[in-house]
């Protein structure tokens, strides 16, 4: 594949309120969006700012920058090119998740597919949770009333800073939506041990799906304690960046379920790669998002298409921006379906590009 022309969007959009979770808080979602050219296609990917990588718009775009000269040639083979990337740049996951995104979407664009038909997968709708961040019971109830009329069937609650006000969140969630809607918890790191092996015990009686990374990331015998203890399914999030350790994650039963991250992984290429293990082990997946906009969420919606080892999807992020600079994902009976344009299936609005732009030295 020729590429005749990389190019990096910063963009802030601000979130319609502000999105707390036990780690942190935040008002406005910042995102590079990744444009890459060929003759007469085009392709777009996003990378997404976060704490989890400790990527920042500004590292991102300076990533970009670098590998600019690298990208702009004419035989690139998305795989090796990734391979060469993640080797020299480890800690830009993101800035690599946005061009490898925009890569596989001009590469669908030229070839005349969707992203993924060209891995074998089939047409469906995905169903995705709606996540609400740490606030207080009356408004957590609120939200998740919301969203359930609004025909979301599975919730995400963001817990991690007071247990005994996390449990009563979470139960009257559940009397307030009834048994049928799926509740799915995330401590984000918020808890010891002790206390994640207390919670879990109470979770289960609410029937809770699972916990998203409970105890610190660096705390893998802790994480194996919690799951070894807990009758409910625990996944790793924050640990659990690649495929190097989602190997170590299986093998040494040290969690459940894991969570799949684009931008965590090096977007697609990366995330089939960890795919390729959980299918050695047979362990599932949830796939997750950061702060980013539609394209990296239609990458992910297409990536749950190539495999039946994600079973679960927490792809909303999208949702939560005031605005949004592309069209193209529809969400509709509680899933989200694709366009059916072929790459990635979304299409970019030239005027919101243009409105949110942030004004920055350095920009590719
Ligand atoms: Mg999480």
């Amino acid at each position: 594949m020729k590429i005749d022309r990389l190019r990096a969007y910063p963009i802030a959009i601000d979130r319609s309120e502000v999105f707390k979770i036990a780690t942190g808080s935040s008002l406005t979602a910042e995102n590079v969006y990744v444009r890459v050219d060929s003759g007469e296609y085009t392709g777009w990917g996003n990378s997404s700012p976060n704490s989890v990588t400790k990527e920042t718009t500004e590292s991102i775009l300076k990533m970009l920058r670098g590998v600019q000269g690298e990208v702009e040639r004419s035989d690139v083979d998305i795989e090796e090119l990734w391979g060469e990337l993640s080797e020299k740049h480890p800690h830009d996951p993101s800035a690599l998740a946005g061009l490898d995104i925009g890569l596989y979407d001009l590469l669908g664009k030229m070839e005349g597919k969707q992203v993924y038909e060209m891995y074998g997968g089939k047409s469906r709708g995905v169903i995705t949770d709606r996540t609400i961040g740490i606030m207080r019971l009356t408004d957590t109830v609120e939200h998740a009333r919301e969203y359930v009329d609004k025909g979301f069937t599975a919730l995400k609650i963001k817990i991690g800073l007071d247990l005994l006000e996390d449990i009563k969140r979470v139960a009257a969630v559940r009397e307030e939506v009834g048994g049928d809607i799926r509740i799915w918890v995330d401590a984000n790191q918020g808890y010891s041990v002790e206390e994640s092996i207390t919670l879990c015990q109470k979770l289960a009686d609410l029937n809770v799906e699972f916990v998203e990374q409970p105890v610190k990331e660096e705390d893998l015998e802790g994480l194996k304690r919690v799951t070894k203890e807990s009758s409910i399914p625990v996944m790793a999030d924050e640990v659990m960046k690649d495929h190097e350790i989602a190997e170590k994650i299986c093998s040494e039963e040290i969690a459940d379920m894991v969570n799949i991250k684009l931008m965590k992984c090096g977007g697609l290429t990366g995330a089939w790669k960890i795919v390729d293990v959980l299918e050695d082990y047979g362990v599932d997946a949830m796939v997750g998002c950061m702060g980013e906009d539609v394209p990296a969420i239609a990458a992910g919606v297409n990536l749950c298409l190539t495999t039946d080892r994600i079973t679960h999807a927490d792809l909303d992020s999208h949702f939560m921006l005031s605005d949004m600079a592309f069209d193209g994902l529809e969400f509709k009976g509680g899933k989200l379906w694709l366009s059916g344009e072929t790459g990635l299936g979304i299409k970019v609005l030239d005027d919101k590009l243009e409105k949110y732009h942030m004004d920055l030295e350095g920009v590719v």
